[in-house]
């Protein structure tokens, strides 16, 4: 059968492991021989025991569990060709010529990257008489599908990423229970939830919370911003309403790009209203714990899918990124997918907000 590998890279994320059982389970039904790959790339570099055979077994009873159980690393070795060197020879040694990355943009654009200098790097160990004549032939042509798992919601192309709805529930069980101790002193509490470059945890746990005001990065507030949150506060506070939540995505600034942080908001609504207020950051809970039924759902239909556009390759089609659009898996270009996230990150930082929202389309 063809040499199939799965790893995870970048930030983990729920659902990975549902992302990762489909994959094994689906090549193996299609009849491939299916590797793990531990550590992200950086098992891929260093080979040996993180490259492992995979079973129908080995995926059992890990749907239901956070994060990836498979590793997942950042790896400096790989954003150099010595490192991707290292990794062709790890993965023609066993005739593996079908990745599957589970990560970010950056991630995936390394696997790209991989794929497009594959036969020179074929070329080359043949030269140093690491791999056969035979072998460089036989092993031409890498394919690479790709998925993204991260909680951030934060890749063009996909409606959702794998991750996002379990890290929804997290902030919103989170949200839920504060909100039951503000009520009862009547305090404010500024929330900061994750998301460097990308609101969109912010803004649907905000509507799903009844948060008072929200800051994200792609609609940075205007200068006065610190009026209108306190005239706004009050008004609530005099018709009745005995609580306030604040939502700050982490990556949230103002139109100089300045970030607005939750001590910030804090210092305003001590300082203009007096009131109680305290600051939860949620950090790593929001990656924590169990994936969602939405994220075991995803990650399984995305898996399978992956291995489904491997098969189908050819020599010369273009890596696809696997992505939920309306409620059909789908494939599109990865690297059309991973520039469209660049140019929207680009826009941002150019404090070009609408053209950001623009570009990142319905994610
Ligand atoms: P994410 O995939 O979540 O965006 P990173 O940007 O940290 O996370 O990327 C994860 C890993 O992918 C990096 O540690 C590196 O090994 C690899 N990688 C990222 N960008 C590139 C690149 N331009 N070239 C080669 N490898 C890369």
């Amino acid at each position: 059968g063809k040499g199939l590998a799965v790893l995870t890279s970048g930030g983990d994320s729920q659902g990975m492991n549902a992302a990762v059982r489909a994959v094994v389970r689906m090549g193996i039904y299609l009849g491939c021989k299916v590797y793990f790959i531990r550590e992200g790339y950086q098992g891929m570099v260093d080979g040996g025991d993180n490259i492992q055979d995979a079973n129908w077994a080995s995926v059992s009873s890990i749907i239901h569990r956070g994060g990836t159980v498979i590793g997942s690393a950042r790896c400096a070795d790989f954003r150099k060709r010595e490192g991707r060197l290292k990794a062709a020879y790890n993965l023609v040694n066993r005739g593996i010529t079908n990745l599957v990355v589970i990560g970010g943009d950056g991630s995936l654009t390394g696997a790209n990257l991989f794929r497009l200098e594959w036969s020179s790097l074929l070329d080359e160990l043949a030269q140093n008489g690491k791999i056969t004549p035979e072998q460089k032939q036989k092993y031409g042509v890498l394919h690479i599908a790709g998925m993204v798992g991260s909680i951030d919601n934060d890749f063009c192309g996909t409606d959702m990423t794998i991750g996002t709805d379990s890290a929804l529930h997290r902030i919103i069980e989170a949200i839920d229970a504060i909100v039951s101790t503000a009520y009862s002193h009547q305090r404010t509490f500024i929330m900061e939830v994750m998301g460097r470059h990308c609101g969109y945890l912010a803004l649907v746990a905000g509507l799903c919370s009844e948060a008072d005001y929200i800051f994200i990065p792609e609609s940075p507030p205007k200068a006065d911003w610190p009026q209108r949150l306190t005239q706004q506060m009050s008004q609530e506070r005099s018709a009745g309403q005995r609580l306030n939540i604040i939502i700050v995505a982490e990556g949230a600034i103002d139109r100089d790009g300045k970030p607005i942080t939750a001590e910030d908001v804090k210092k305003v609504v001590v300082e203009k209203l007096q009131q109680d207020t305290r600051i939860t950051v949620l950090g790593h809970v929001q990656r924590g714990g169990n994936p969602s039924a939405f994220d075991r759902v995803l990650g399984c239909r995305m898996g399978a899918e992956a291995v489904l556009a491997l098969m189908e390759a050819t020599p010369d089609s273009v890596p696809c990124v696997v992505s939920l659009d309306g409620n059909q898996a789908i494939r599109v270009p990865l690297m059309e997918c991973v520039e469209r996230t660049k140019a929207v990150a680009q826009a941002m930082a150019e404090k070009n907000w609408e053209l950001a929202v623009k570009l990142r389309g319905t994610s």
